[in-house]
């Protein structure tokens, strides 16, 4: 047996972090788990640390690690906050980041600037800090696989394509979205939208953030930005199109017009173990999919005029520089008042879109202007919120 593959997991203990858990269980002789991190719930960290036997923990704050250190043995090294995170991200030879919102970008610029290969759940980091990332992607030996579906799916479908920089054989990417709960509701129904509703996804199960990225289309819009930065396409190249059976996980279109598309029932462990076994594939058939039981996949355009967040995504893209960043950062702010009861659902996206109006361009050339520019749309955006 080879030496296993050294998997550093930073946000083990949300949804994401812990689907990796099952397939590493599944796995134990083909990977070591030697650092982990976790937001709050620390007695959850304690288990997976001894379950693991994890040499490395990241917690947020100084107080979180005095209350995890009487949890885990003595010889457990606890690091915390941003340096923690970055110190972690250089540990493994697969690093997972699974942390949700800005949040992760110490993981995203570490694990590349570590020549690591990065499984990227993060997908804020990367819509924020693109033209940062792109730099330290040239890192001997780093590289980016996406675990979020859509993009997973994009990733196996362009094997085979043109590796020109831009795929000039690929016409467009498809990007599938299941519509959300509120596919086909009028104005007048969003208007009414509460916090529970936004909460019941019809076909996936995740944090609660991302969930109400799916309820606005704003998860979409992110992944338009995701995929531009991922594969080097703009965004005029890549569509949107609404699959509510969460099948076909997305598409890509070459120039003869043959289409290629990923599939499984949804379930987020196959695009992780798709990750962390590159190049190889995981004997495991999650997702695996019954064509004898008869089901019917559809497909249609998204409402643009009941969910603007894509609309506002589009015109991010293509102001480049610092605008995705403030985009996130906005959303992230409005979201997080909208399940503090701070915000109607409605007025995420106005949030965001009056945050934008502000936007002033800037090439976002080091990460001091990143860690700048987030801190301004986030100031914007709070300064929008009701009293
Ligand atoms: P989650 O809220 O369930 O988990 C987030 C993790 O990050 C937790 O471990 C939490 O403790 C940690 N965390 C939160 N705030 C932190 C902070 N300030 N510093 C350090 N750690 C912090 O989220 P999730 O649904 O697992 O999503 C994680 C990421 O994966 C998001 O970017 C999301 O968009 C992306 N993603 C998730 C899914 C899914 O199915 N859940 C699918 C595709 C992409
Ligand atoms: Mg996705």
């Amino acid at each position: 047996m080879p030496t296993p593959q050294r998997v550093a997991l930073l946000g083990a203990t949300g949804s994401i972090g812990r689907q990796t858990l099952e397939v590493l269980r599944r796995e134990r002789a083909r990977f070591q788990l030697v650092a982990i991190s976790g937001g709050e719930r620390l007695s959850e960290l304690a288990a997976i640390q001894r379950e693991f036997a994890v040499k490395r923990v990241g917690v947020k704050t100084s107080a979180h690690r005095d209350a995890l250190a009487a949890l885990v043995p003595a010889s457990v090294e606890i690091v915390v906050g941003d340096e923690g995170l970055s110190s972690l991200a250089r540990d493994g030879d697969v690093v997972v980041n699974a942390v949700v919102g800005f949040a992760g970008l110490p993981v995203t610029i570490g694990a590349l600037e570590a020549g690591a290969r990065l499984a990227l759940a993060n997908k804020e980091s990367l819509v924020a800090a693109a033209p940062l990332v792109a730099t330290a992607r040239r890192t001997t030996g780093a590289q980016i696989v996406p675990v979020d579906s859509e993009h997973c799916a994009i990733y196996q479908c362009l094997a085979g394509a043109s590796t020109l920089p831009g795929h000039p054989d690929v016409r467009r990417l498809l990007l599938t979205a299941s519509g959300g709960p509120f596919r086909g509701w009028g104005h007048e129904q969003l208007a009414r939208v509460t916090r529970a509703d936004a909460l019941r996804h019809p076909t996936w199960s995740m944090g609660e953030k991302i969930t109400v990225d799916s309820s606005t289309l704003m998860n979409k819009g992110l992944e338009v930005l995701e995929a531009s930065a991922l594969f080097g396409v703009e965004a005029a190249r890549i569509d949107v199109v609404v699959h509510p059976q969460s099948i076909v996980h997305s598409m890509v279109e070459y120039v003869d017009g043959s289409v290629l598309a990923q599939m499984s029932r949804p379930d987020m462990r196959l695009p992780i173990a798709y990750c962390l076994g590159l190049p190889e594939r995981l004997d495991h058939a999650w997702g695996a999919m019954d064509f004898a039981s008869g089901f019917e996949l559809t497909f249609e355009a998204p409402d643009r005029d009941a969910f603007p967040a894509l609309d506002l995504a589009y015109e991010a893209a293509r102001l480049g520089g610092a605008a995705p960043a403030w985009l996130s950062a906005a959303n992230e702010v409005a979201v997080d008042a909208f399940l503090r009861d701070r915000l109607r659902w409605r007025e995420i996206v106005d949030v965001v879109a009056a945050v934008m109006d502000h936007y002033v361009a800037d090439p976002l050339n080091t990460l001091e202007a990143l860690y700048d520019n987030d801190a301004t749309a986030r100031r914007l955006a709070a300064g929008n919120l009701p009293r």
